[in-house]
């Protein structure tokens, strides 16, 4: 695989490659490797101290080294002479188990035992902004329903339709762009593909829209909140399960066309969706974008509580069409190979504990959802889901070592956001 990879850079023309992994925050790490080193690196892995990065290591610990996965080389399409290379992270010649590829490996190693194949599309919406982070970019967006806006999505064109040409570029099969329901606020949509490949797509999407405007002098943003009044960053996910070339989530017979292995893997969401919060809605931040008040728009299209629907966004899973649902609760900042992950150790302990969802609900959850007795909440903040994440003795089993790594360092970062003085508390307490 090594020298195949050196033959590539020749045929190809790549110069540079950026070896590179995320890490438990989400964060993209890489080395930029010179094509005439990339057979032994390839073969080694790249070396980086773990410590310096967020994977839960200590700075007395060897070296670790990111090893390239050839399947998943992107030229940029913005710089083709660099080629992007997702990495798997190994140390003392065993993979590291709490990395975020590794861990989504796991889970797909798991569900692949039982014959399935999970299938999932993401809906990355960001905002583009200013480059200082303090305003939306584009002062003209200011619609008090700007979801679909034609002149602001045409405003912005020029990097909409270069991210877009890059997407079709790299065969993803994009089908829509839009303006989403906040001021300045876009989504993309490619076709859906393979749990891994839609996880690692989707880490390059984030980057490839980052860089891309910063090339156009702005900012993409997928905070999950970030002006309080607009409606936020969501990051929903779609999802069917597979036997070869049968998608087992669909059944003409069951309700809305999904099947009862369906249903099993939503009652799996629904039971461990308060510990799964940790990481599909993984900061500070996430708790302003489910439980808010109504956005200027009318509505947050974020949910508050843990249910299901037909063809209603206004609950945590939709069934929108038959043979898959929507994932709504996941926000921006989720990290794409957890939330797949996170996903699917969910769905198997409810397919493994036949997990029944309960009734469906159809309401208007915004306007009637307090009428009805007995639905959860959601965690009201992170600190909530962080402890539900440590107490869920079925995703530390189902998820393992990563579990008490990743607590340990959102913890770490809970207690760093409660030594911080807001302005709110001060207004609110001067004069107590
Ligand atoms: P919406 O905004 O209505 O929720 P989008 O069109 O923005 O939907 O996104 C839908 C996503 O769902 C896309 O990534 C699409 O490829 C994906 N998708 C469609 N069918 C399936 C399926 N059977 N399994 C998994 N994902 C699917
Ligand atoms: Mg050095
Ligand atoms: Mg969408
Ligand atoms: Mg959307
Ligand atoms: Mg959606």
């Amino acid at each position: 695989m090594a020298s195949d990879l050196e033959k590539t850079a020749k045929d190809r023309g790549i110069k540079y490659f950026l070896i590179s992994y995320t890490d438990l925050f989400g964060t993209q790490r890489a080395k930029l490797v010179p094509a005439s080193a990339i057979n032994d690196m390839a073969k080694a892995g790249a070396g980086f101290a773990g410590f310096a990065t967020w994977l839960d290591m200590t700075p007395a610990d060897p070296d670790l080294f990111a090893v390239p996965d050839p399947a998943t080389l992107i030229q940029l399409p913005w710089k083709p002479e660099v080629g992007w290379l997702a990495a798997d992270l190994v140390m003392n010649g065993k993979a590291v188990e709490q990395a975020p590829r590794v861990v989504l490996k796991r889970q797909i190693e798991k569900a692949a035992a039982l014959g399935y194949e999970m299938k999932s599309g993401v809906e990355c919406e960001f905002f583009l902004i200013s480059p200082d982070g303090t305003s939306i970019s584009d002062t003209a967006d200011k619609q008090e329903k700007p979801c679909y806006d034609q002149s602001a999505l045409m405003r912005r064109y020029d990097v909409i339709s270069e991210l877009c040409d890059a997407m079709l570029g790299l065969g993803w099969k994009p089908y829509q762009n839009d303006h989403e329901d906040a001021n300045g606020q876009f989504e993309m949509n490619w076709d859906y593909d393979n749990a891994l490949v839609t996880a690692d797509r989707h880490a390059f999407f984030k980057f490839m829209a980052k860089s891309l405007a910063e090339k156009h002098g702005l900012r993409a943003t997928f905070m999950p909140k970030p002006f309080a009044n607009l409606t936020g960053n969501g990051c929903h996910a779609h999802v069917s399960m597979w036997k070869g070339r049968e998608n087992v989530f669909a059944d003409d017979a069951g309700e809305l066309g999904v099947s009862e292995l369906g249903y099993s893997f939503i009652g799996g969401l629904i039971h461990n969706a308060d510990a799964l919060c940790a990481i599909t809605n993984p900061t500070v931040n996430s708790y302003k974008r489910i439980n808010a008040p109504r956005t200027t728009s009318g509505a947050t299209w974020a949910p508050s509580s843990i249910t299901y629907t037909g063809n209603n966004r206004t609950h945590m899973i939709r069934i929108p069409d038959a043979g898959r649902f929507e994932f709504r609760l996941a926000d921006g900042a989720v990290n794409p190979y957890l939330l797949q992950a996170g996903l699917l150790a969910a769905g198997l302990d409810g397919i493994a504990n036949k997990r029944d969802p309960g009734e469906r609900l159809d309401i208007n959850m915004y306007t009637d959802g307090h009428k009805v007795r007995g639905t959860k909440k959601l965690p009201l903040n992170m600190l909530d889901a962080i402890r539900a994440l440590d107490m869920s003795g079925i995703l530390t089993e189902g998820l393992g070592e990563f579990v008490p790594s990743y607590v340990k360092l959102k913890m770490e970062e809970w207690n760093a956001y409660s030594r911080h003085l807001t302005e709110w508390e001060r207004e609110a307490t001067l004069d107590c």
